[in-house]
């Protein structure tokens, strides 16, 4: 599946970037990771599935446009679910096909950066 430098979440865009090395803020790895501040989608390069954590990742901005993101533990740990098993299904299932934008490169054996920089 190929994954879009960009997407639409209710109106506004957010932007994905492939990169090296992903970790929190504390340090621990990370195969994605959706940043509000910056509306960015950062999948780790080397991450298994990219194209499953490119739907969580996207499950996490939806919740997050939609006011629906809450800092307490337990909706933080229903909010994960509620965004995997979504992104799980379809990366079994389907194929897609970015509507807007181009998809960036994920072959393995190609220089996977951002063709924008
Ligand atoms: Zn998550």
């Amino acid at each position: 599946m190929p994954i879009p430098d960009f997407s639409q979440v209710l109106g506004l865009q957010f932007n994905t970037e492939i990169v090296e090395d992903l970790r929190d803020d504390e340090g621990n790895k990370l195969d994605g990771l959706c940043d509000f501040q910056t509306r960015t989608i950062y999948i780790d390069k080397h991450a298994p599935n990219k194209e499953q954590v490119y739907l969580h990742e996207l499950g996490h901005a939806v919740f997050e446009r939609a006011s629906l993101t809450q800092h307490h533990d337990w909706c933080t740990k229903l909010e994960e679910l509620l965004v995997d098993i979504p992104a799980k299904v379809i990366s079994e299932n389907f194929i897609l096909i970015p509507k807007f934008a181009n998809s960036l490169k994920l072959d393995e054996n190609k220089d996977e950066t951002n063709p924008r920089k």
